[in-house]
C-alpha cells in the first residue's frame, strides 16, 4: 500500500528544491520528519490559506510551456496531500479530478466592439495540460506508482501530445480564432480598449466550439 501522502510530500519537496524555494522546501521537509515520525499532519496544514501561503505561490520556473505543467503537478499533489492530512480518501482525490478531467472550456481574449478573438499558445496548453496531467497523475495513483509523478514531463513533446495542440488550434483557427502571441489590451482590429477574457466550450473530440454562456456581452 502506497504512502500517497508521503510521496506526494517528497515530490513538492523535490520541485520546490529545484525551483530554489528554500523556505517551502524546509517546510515539506519538516512536514516529512512528522509524518514519519508521529503520523502528525498538524504543521503541514499550518502551510494552507491567506496571502503568501503554500497555496499561493507563484508560477515554478520553467520555459513557458514546462512551467505549466509544472506548476499544474505541484498543484495535483498539493491536492493530494492537502485532501489526505484533512481525513479524505484516494477515492475522494479521483473523484474531484474528475473536474480537471471533464473542464471543456478554454478561455481566449475577445475585443467586445468588433467580436474579434484571439487564442495564446498559453490558453491552449492552460486548457490541455490539466486533462493530461490529471489523467496520468490518476492512473499513477492507482497503479502505486506516485513516486514517477514527474515522469510526466516527459511528454511535453511527444507526437501525441503535440497533435493533440494542433487540432485544437486547428477547430480554433476554423472559428476564425488565431493564435497571437499575447493577450492584447487593446485591440489590433478596431482599436477598441473594451476587450475581455472570453471563454468556449470545446467537445470531447475537439470537434465543436461554442460560446460558453456566462461571457460578457458583445457590444
Ligand atoms: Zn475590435
Amino acid at each position: 500500500m502506497t504512502d500517497h501522502y508521503k510521496v506526494a510530500l517528497q515530490i513538492l519537496y523535490q520541485l520546490l528544491k529545484e525551483d530554489g524555494q528554500d523556505h517551502w522546501a524546509n517546510w515539506i521537509a519538516q512536514d516529512i520528519h512528522l509524518w514519519e515520525h508521529d503520523k502528525s499532519v498538524e504543521h503541514h496544514l499550518r502551510a494552507y490559506g491567506g496571502m503568501g501561503s503554500f497555496n499561493d505561490l507563484p508560477p515554478l520556473n520553467g520555459n513557458a510551456t514546462e512551467s505549466i505543467w509544472k506548476t499544474q503537478i505541484f498543484g495535483n499533489l498539493q491536492n493530494i496531500a492537502y485532501t489526505l492530512a484533512t481525513g479524505g480518501s484516494v477515492q475522494n482525490i479521483i473523484e474531484n479530478w474528475d473536474n480537471l478531467l471533464k473542464n471543456n472550456q478554454i478561455s481566449s481574449w475577445r475585443c467586445r466592439n468588433c467580436t474579434e478573438a484571439k487564442i495564446t499558445q498559453r490558453d491552449i496548453e492552460l486548457y490541455i495540460a490539466p486533462k493530461i496531467i490529471a489523467d496520468k497523475m490518476l492512473y499513477f495513483i492507482r497503479e502505486n506508482r506516485l513516486h514517477e509523478a514527474l515522469d510526466i514531463l516527459q511528454l511535453i513533446d511527444t507526437p501525441q501530445v503535440q497533435q493533440q495542440r494542433t487540432s485544437l488550434q486547428q477547430l480554433l483557427n476554423n472559428h476564425h480564432i488565431y493564435l497571437n502571441a499575447d493577450g492584447n489590451w487593446h485591440c489590433p482590429q478596431c482599436g477598441s480598449a473594451e476587450v475581455c477574457v472570453y471563454r468556449w466550450i470545446i467537445d470531447e473530440n475537439n470537434q465543436q466550439i461554442n460560446e460558453a454562456d456566462d461571457n460578457l456581452p458583445m457590444l
